[in-house]
């Protein structure tokens, strides 16, 4: 079984969702099975969150509109018929106009919305797939091959049953070259619920895992995962291999180019992935596996992730006392606050999270303690240095320490984790730049 996902970028126009198309085939040709993971075409979700929100000030038509424009112009294009998509845009419309008759628009809701992206593109790629590659393929939701999650809408937590419902769901029908919906699922309730944004590259884990897979392969619009983004530096280069170790750090810190849950199922299952680039197919890419570590001691990747909040928990009496810590972690765990980076000084504890959708109520909590203060800054950035040959050399943090003070960017928390693969510094947003930059030259470009 090989499974391949296929990013909004890889069917962003009627020319590339073709490319992807072709990709299919020449893999169906050569693989016994090969299921299809697809993400809404480029920019789609990014304009349903829009209509839903116009539809929320009280304009329910012109996101309807502009979608159904978007979707029009790909899919006359690709010689195929609207009425493919009629009952999506039907239920989208009635849908939008329940939003703005009510003006509610709950996270379930907005669930419900988003969902419309990857359910039409799905439609699109199987139909091109039974037109132009006479292949039986057939579209359909994730959430119908057993994906179950629970109901934490925007983000929801992926049941493990979903391994086993999946693997029968799909084994049901053998013989059909299946389309399904990356970042979409379900909770108990029925009620569609997203993975996160970005979350088709995990939907195609999930099933890379319990479909026990030999390959799952992300296809996207660059060379594979690189030495830096490449839309901040241009001098970026794709990266052959990565461990399993050194890819899950890329994914939690990397921002987009994988969702940060994808290598987890993986990882569990051994499998391995591929990042390719569809418009650029015969590159090798990357090979994300478990293989053992480089024995180069190489600096393999300088991520960033953005719009991180940082909180800084300060107590004078309580800090160094045994059970605080306890305490504070009950506090962040009560109101679900993933932690990223963490680090304590003598009074104070600062730890940053992506999600400060809760840090109000975690204050509320802790100022009301009496002995400890709470203080959220949001606006920043991790920018981290990811290798696992790090650890066999000295002087590594000094180099990253200096390239990024030579840059004049004022460094606001540091963390090397034991395994010591990573150095994650916090800095502005505004710093990402000149801050990747300098790392960049230093580990790539100089020499
Ligand atoms: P898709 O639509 O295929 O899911 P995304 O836009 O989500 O594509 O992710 C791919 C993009 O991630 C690339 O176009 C690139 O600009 C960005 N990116 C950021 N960091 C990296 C990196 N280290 N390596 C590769 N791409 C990166
Ligand atoms: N379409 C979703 C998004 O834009 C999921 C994905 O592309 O992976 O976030
Ligand atoms: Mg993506």
């Amino acid at each position: 079984m090989l499974v391949m996902k296929f990013g909004g970028t890889s069917l962003g126009n009627a020319q590339r969702i073709r490319t992807t198309c072709g990709l299919v085939k020449k893999a169906v040709e050569r693989e016994a099975d090969v299921l299809v993971v697809v993400s809404a075409h480029g920019g789609v979700t990014d304009m349903l969150i829009k209509a839903a929100q116009s539809a929320l000030g009280g304009d329910a038509l012109s996101g309807l509109s502009a979608l159904e424009t978007r979707h029009r112009e790909i899919v006359e294009e690709l010689g195929l018929d609207m009425a493919l998509l009629a009952d999506e845009l039907r239920e989208l419309g009635t849908l939008l106009n329940g939003v703005s008759m009510l003006r509610e628009l709950s996270d379930r809701t907005l669930d419900l919305v988003q969902s419309f992206g990857e359910r039409m593109s799905s439609k699109v790629v199987a139909a091109l797939l039974r037109q132009e590659a006479q292949l039986t393929a057939e579209a359909i939701p994730s959430y119908d091959l057993g994906l179950l999650t629970d109901n934490r809408f925007g983000e929801a937590t992926v049941k493990p049953e979903s391994a086993a419902r999946i693997a029968a769901d799909v084994a049901r029908r053998a013989g059909t070259l299946l389309v399904t919906t990356g970042f979409l699922a379900k909770s108990p309730a029925g009620d569609i619920t997203t993975l996160g944004r970005g979350g088709s590259d995990y939907t195609a884990a999930i099933f890379g895992a319990a479909l026990g897979a030999r390959e799952i392969q992300i296809w996207t619009d660059v060379d594979g995962v690189m030495s830096a983004d490449p839309s901040v530096i241009p001098q970026a280069r794709p990266i052959a291999r990565l461990t399993f170790a050194e890819a899950s750090e890329v994914a939690y810190y990397g921002g987009r180019v994988l969702h940060p849950m994808t290598m987890v199922p993986a990882v569990k299952n051994n499998i391995p992935i591929r990042v390719l680039n569809t418009t650029n197919p015969d590159h090798p890419g990357t090979l994300l596996s478990a293989q053992t570590q480089d024995p180069t001691g190489a600096v393999k990747s300088i991520v960033y992730k953005e719009n991180i909040t940082l909180l800084d928990v300060t107590s004078n009496r309580m800090l160094m006392q045994a059970g605080f810590m306890s305490w504070l972690f009950k506090i962040l765990h009560k109101h679900e606050i993933v932690i990223g980076m963490i680090s304590t000084s003598e009074v104070t504890v600062s730890l940053t999270t992506d999600n400060p959708k809760n840090l109000p109520a975690v204050v509320e909590e802790i100022e009301a303690s009496g002995f400890a203060r709470a203080r959220v800054s949001g606006g920043k950035a991790i920018t981290c240095v990811v290798g696992s040959g790090m650890r066999s050399q000295r002087g590594l943090a000094a180099k990253v320490f200096s390239a990024i003070a030579e840059a004049k960017v004022n460094i606001q928390l540091i963390s090397q984790g034991a395994s010591e693969i990573n150095i994650a510094v916090l800095v502005n947003n505004e710093d990402i730049e000149p801050t990747v930059r300098a790392l960049h030259e230093t580990f790539f470009e100089s020499e």
